[in-house]
């Protein structure tokens, strides 16, 4: 059993995994007064040179920020964040085009180092009393009958068991807390790998300064491309998203070079030939996956949050931002309910289901906007309407990126938001169209009768001749 903190503790919590998620929900649950143990299987990364995990750096956007705000840690995130205002789109050819995130308000999203932002959240969890983080310790299995987890400790190589008034799996897209849930009856999951893998490449300080700053750049290649998102150290971390099949296709140093000379020839001596063979052929790209669930919570304790309970595919850049925004939205309910777990949990997984399986969908959905979309004219022209209506009626307009990125509307809002907009331009297209058609029919209604009447004329006129000339 967790020690409570008596004097001061609203009841015990566990948190299963110290990643950007875990580590931020000990900060809001301990800040709400709770006594707050986190588990997590790795050792200390604020204690290990290596820098491991997946994506260097993160976009964070408004939702996370929101969440990192109710902790007080905002404005010292964003000072190691570095802002982004738009797309930097590479063509084939080299050249590039700049596509603003928000030219209304002129609003950016960040690019944060996630070592970074995971070090900002566990100094600031250990700064609650009551807060104990605990490495290398993995969770080992849930009895969700008993209300019990064990784990195990790497170091002593002992198990522990453990419970708590709450306990939080926020133990990442292969949770372990996830997989003794979905053993219950009525959980319903859903997991999907993409045919797409990720592998990540790096354009080094020295050359990064060649890059436009201040962009997410991208290499849009209709069914594949790439990204670079910019670090604190003035380097870019470049991340090559294509199929499994094309990754092992590139099997020799001259098929990669001139795969990478013919596709993406502006990167070539940004990343540097050697740099390039070097990192590609000495690391597998990485799957992606989606995951979905039809509940978040079981019994009266168990709750997962983050990729625990939604992992999604990177294209929205709103995993960790969901994930932080299911920490702020935990927050808000355990207010509503006074601290009523078992009320909190189940109300978190009856609102919070429809939102997350929205922005898993539309995660996917962006990657073909990514790769391919943005560059049509259709995509250039609505973005345009958009931005226009956006600026005309900011309190109605919000363009589904914008709701996505810039608001806290619910995900679910944001994409009914967008079909009521396509719902409407339609209409106006459709309208235009008659209205057009109705101005073609009056033309020529005009020209005919004009020529009717012409006729008209020049017929009584030979008549009124043919008259005259009898009479005459
Ligand atoms: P994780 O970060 O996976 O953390 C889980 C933690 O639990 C880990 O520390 C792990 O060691 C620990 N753990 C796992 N199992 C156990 C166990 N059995 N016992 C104890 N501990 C355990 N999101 C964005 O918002 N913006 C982006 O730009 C963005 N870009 C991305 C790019 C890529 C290539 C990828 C793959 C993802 C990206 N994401 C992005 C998504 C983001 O990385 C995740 O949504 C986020 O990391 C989820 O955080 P988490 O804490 O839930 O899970």
């Amino acid at each position: 059993t967790i020690k409570e903190n008596k004097e001061t503790s609203k009841g015990t919590a566990v948190v299963i995994g110290g990643g950007l998620v875990g580590a931020l929900c000990v900060c809001i649950l301990a800040s709400r007064g709770y006594t707050v143990t986190m588990y997590e299987k790795r050792s200390d990364l604020r204690k290990s040179a290596f820098t491991r995990g997946r994506s260097i750096n993160l976009a964070l956007s408004h939702r996370g920020r929101k969440a990192l705000k109710l902790i007080g840690l905002e404005t010292k995130v964003l000072e190691g964040a570095i802002p982004m205002k738009g797309r930097l789109l590479h063509c084939k050819r080299g050249n590039t085009a700049a596509v603003l995130y928000d030219p209304v308000n002129k609003q950016n999203i960040y690019s944060v180092g996630r070592n970074y932002l995971n070090q900002v959240l566990l100094d600031a969890a250990e700064k609650y009393e009551g807060t104990t983080l605990l490495f290398s310790h993995k969770l080992q299995s849930v009895n969700l009958m008993e209300n019990t987890i064990t784990l195990w400790n790497e170091k002593t190589n002992e198990n522990i068991t453990v419970t708590a008034d709450l306990i939080i799996g926020a133990d990442g897209a292969f949770s372990c807390m996830r997989n003794y849930m979905q053993k219950q009856l009525l959980f319903s999951y859903s997991q999907k790998y993409i045919e797409h893998g990720y592998l990540e490449l790096s354009i080094p300080r020295e050359r990064g300064d060649k890059m436009e700053k201040n962009h997410l750049h991208i290499w849009p290649r209709g069914t594949f491309m790439m990204i670079a998102l910019p670090n604190q150290d003035g380097s870019w971390t470049v991340t090559l998203f294509m199929p499994f099949e094309k990754f092992h296709s590139l099997t020799t140093q001259a098929e990669l070079l001139t795969f990478f000379s013919d596709i993406f020839p502006d990167s070539l001596d940004l990343i540097g030939k050697k740099e390039l063979v070097e990192t590609y052929f000495s690391n597998e790209p990485s799957p992606l996956l989606s995951v979905k669930c039809s509940q978040f919570h079981m019994g009266d304790k168990f709750l997962i949050i983050g990729d625990a309970a939604h992992a999604m595919v990177p294209f929205y850049g709103q995993g960790m931002n969901a994930g932080f925004e299911d920490c702020a939205y935990l927050n808000k309910i355990l207010d509503q309910t006074k601290d009523n777990i078992k009320d909190a949990i189940e109300i978190f997984t009856k609102t919070r289901k429809d939102d997350v399986h929205v922005i898993c969908d539309l995660a996917l959905y962006n990657y073909t906007e990514m790769c391919d979309l943005v560059t049509t004219r259709t995509f250039k022209i609505r973005k345009c309407i958009d931005n226009i209506l956006l600026k005309l009626m900011p309190d109605t307009w919000m363009p589904l990126y914008h709701s996505v990125s810039f608001s806290h509307m619910r995900y679910r809002d944001c994409i009914e938001n967008r079909h009521w907009q396509d719902w409407i331009l339609k209409n106006v297209k459709f309208a235009c169209f008659i209205l057009l058609f109705m101005i073609l029919i009056a033309i020529i209604w005009e020209y005919l009768s004009d020529a009717i009447f012409e006729q008209n004329i020049s017929y009584e006129s030979t008549v009124i001749k043919q008259c005259s000339l009898r009479n005459q």
